[in-house]
């Protein structure tokens, strides 16, 4: 049985990710529960195949059994985690994402680094195709992210070019579902938390802004399919075509929770951006890969989960 790393494995997809992978591997787990949770986890902590490892991703890894394959999904993903430590953020994306491509040499590894759609940052473009090379601010409040995600891609196809280190990229647009944090600050997780708790939903600015949503089980079958593909490295593109203002979501979210929740506007955050959607035609054509679960059902799933912990 071939072995799997991955990083961030006790977060929101890392502990999917695991889930999925240990019907054919034997999978370690490594994480430094920054905002990773045992939780998430607990279910095959006990399972042989199975093995956790604190760590933290910033500090090299060596590894002494044979590692084939590595998804380096270790990053806070929400604006407030991400930006509570804007410095320890970047070194997560760059000396993190340069531990783990020493080891895929060193291993002979194939390894994939989840990278997301922030790289087009605020884009001109829309949808967005994996050849548009975005529009982000190089100094404001979510470039500790978004140029650490540009800069980890880059070292990917640079080790690709110098090492013959055979990577996979792909960028992950908003995905949510089972195991988000409650209080990640993301979109759907406030909103769905907000409603059941019969607290007013914070909708930043107008709520016009859009994004396109993908639920986690999509998203997860979409990396295991590019990580077993063996003829393209991507970058490529995965997520929900769908788009919603966000103003749309909220009024769902209230009425699939028939909660008696009002909706209420704050200031929008800086760098927000305004409309997001992914074109998805090359995951289509290389991978033969789409989403199937609609808005509507993924929350419906996200809403279930959500009531279950804030019972
Ligand atoms: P998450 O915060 O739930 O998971 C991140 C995991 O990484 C956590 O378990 C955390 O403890 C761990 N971690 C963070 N820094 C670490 C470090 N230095 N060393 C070891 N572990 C560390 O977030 P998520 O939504 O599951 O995101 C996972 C990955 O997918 C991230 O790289 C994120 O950038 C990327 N991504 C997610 C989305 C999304 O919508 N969920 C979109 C685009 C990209
Ligand atoms: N958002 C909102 N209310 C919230 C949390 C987020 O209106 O309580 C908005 C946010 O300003 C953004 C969108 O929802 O326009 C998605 O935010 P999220 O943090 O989930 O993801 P990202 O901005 O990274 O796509």
């Amino acid at each position: 049985m071939k072995t799997a790393l991955v990083t961030g494995g006790a977060g929101f997809l890392g502990s999917h990710l695991c889930d999925a992978l240990l019907k054919n591997y034997r999978v370690i787990c490594v994480d430094n529960f920054f905002t990773g949770k045992k939780e998430n986890i607990k279910h095959i902590l006990g399972n042989n195949n199975f093995v956790l490892l604190e760590h933290d991703i910033i500090n090299p890894l060596f590894m002494d059994e044979k590692i084939s394959y590595i998804y380096n999904m270790a990053c806070p993903a929400s604006p407030i985690h991400y930006q509570y430590n804007a410095i320890r953020t970047i070194k997560a994306n760059v000396l993190g994402t340069m531990n783990m491509l020493g080891m895929a040499k060193k291993h002979g590894a194939r390894i994939l680094q989840a990278s997301t759609s922030e790289i087009y940052g605020d884009p001109l473009e829309h949808p967005q195709k994996e050849s548009y090379r975005g529009n982000v601010n190089s100094i404001g409040i979510r470039s500790c992210y978004d140029e650490g995600k540009r800069c980890a891609e880059t070292l990917c196809f640079d080790y690709y070019r110098q090492n013959k280190v055979d990577i996979r990229v792909v960028r992950i647009f908003n995905t949510y579902g089972p195991r988000m944090s409650v209080d990640d600050g993301r979109v759907v997780s406030n909103f769905i938390a907000q409603a059941l708790k019969g607290k007013n939903l914070t909708l930043y600015g107008d709520g016009s802004q859009t994004r396109s949503f993908c639920y986690v089980s999509d998203l997860i079958s979409g990396i295991v399919k590019m990580m077993e593909q063996d003829n393209f490295i991507g970058p490529v593109n995965l997520g929900n075509s769908d788009e919603f203002t966000v103003k749309e979501l909220a009024e769902m979210v209230i009425k699939m929770t028939s909660s008696k929740s009002k909706i209420v506007c704050k200031e929008l955050p800086e760098d927000d951006p305004q409309r997001r959607r992914p074109d998805i035609s090359l995951a289509r054509k290389k991978l033969g890969w789409e989403p199937n679960i609609r808005l509507e059902e993924g929350l419906m799933k996200t809403i279930e989960y959500f009531k279950g912990i804030l019972k």
